[in-house]
């Protein structure tokens, strides 16, 4: 497969799952827009790591996804600086997690705005583009938590519900104009903010590191293993295929059995 055609937007891409999919989508060719907080070094050494790795064109947005404007404005640059965005890959999120009558509420309203209502904003602003080439990829990180609830995250699981929601209705929308839309769905994915839990985790329990792991962490994924930020990005990846066009609509598990219970 080969994507030298195509630019994809990622959002929340500094990091963890995000930027794994955007190095995966490069490495195919794909020029890609960047978006995400962090260290402005390490984010300029990523973007010109892809341009020099990969041979492709790689720019940066640093806009928040709980600002309808910016969204809107990051889609228009990435058009402008990249001629078009056919494969945008909604990833940003964040998570709090509380008993709902102690829930803050400007966390609750940062959930959905973040996790749920920018993948609105960002789709609205990107389909016209893809309506007109007939061709467009969505792609959007869901949860495991888009289709099972865990207590004590209920933003988290609301926003998560509503993306699966929004997907299905893009599907319908769009489907005779050549897009697809998909949400992939994993379940704990071993990423440095999981991993750095482990240590005070293993002192505080008084537990060994696999005990950790299996006892506390992956209570809820059978297999008793992380998903790794690749498997995630090579089902992106696949998604963006010509092969994949007449997947649409669908919400695709990779959790390790964890929703199959
Ligand atoms: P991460 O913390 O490593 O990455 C999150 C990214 O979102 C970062 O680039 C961060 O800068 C960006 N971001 C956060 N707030 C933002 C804002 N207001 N504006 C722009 N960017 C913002 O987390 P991750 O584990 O890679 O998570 C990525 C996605 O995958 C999220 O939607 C998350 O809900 C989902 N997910 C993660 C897991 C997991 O176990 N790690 C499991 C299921 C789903």
């Amino acid at each position: 497969m080969s994507l030298k055609t195509r630019n994809a937007l990622v959002t929340g891409s500094t990091s963890g799952i995000g930027l794994a999919i955007a190095r995966a989508l490069a490495k195919e060719g794909a020029n890609v827009c960047l978006n995400g907080f962090g260290d402005a070094a390490a984010i300029e050494a990523e973007r010109a790591g892809l341009e020099k790795d990969f041979g492709v064109r790689a720019i940066y947005s640093g806009a928040d996804m709980s600002k309808p404007a910016e969204i809107a404005a990051m889609v228009k640059e990435a058009e402008a600086k990249l001629g078009s965005v056919d494969i945008l890959v909604n990833n940003a999120g964040i998570q709090f997690v509380s008993p709902v009558e102690d829930f803050p509420v400007e966390k609750w309203d940062q959930i959905i705005a973040i996790n749920m209502s920018s993948v609105f904003h960002a789709v609205r602003a990107a389909v016209p583009g893809m309506k007109a080439r007939k061709w467009g990829r969505i792609v959007n990180t869901a949860s495991a938590h888009s289709l099972v609830a865990s207590p004590f995250k209920s933003a988290y699981v609301t926003a998560k519900h509503g993306v699966a929601g929004f997907n299905k209705t893009m599907a319908l929308e769009l489907a005779t104009f050549g897009i697809t839309s998909n949400c992939i769905s994993p379940g704990y994915v071993w990423t440095p903010l999981v991993e750095k839990q482990i240590p005070d985790t293993m002192k505080a329990r008084n537990l060994s590191r696999d005990e950790v792991i299996n006892n506390v962490l992956l209570t809820a994924q059978p297999t008793k293993q992380f998903v790794t930020v690749e498997q995630v990005a090579a089902l992106a990846l696949f998604l963006c295929s010509d092969a994949a066009s007449q997947i649409t609509g669908a919400n695709i598990s990779m959790d390790g059995g964890w929703t199959a219970a």
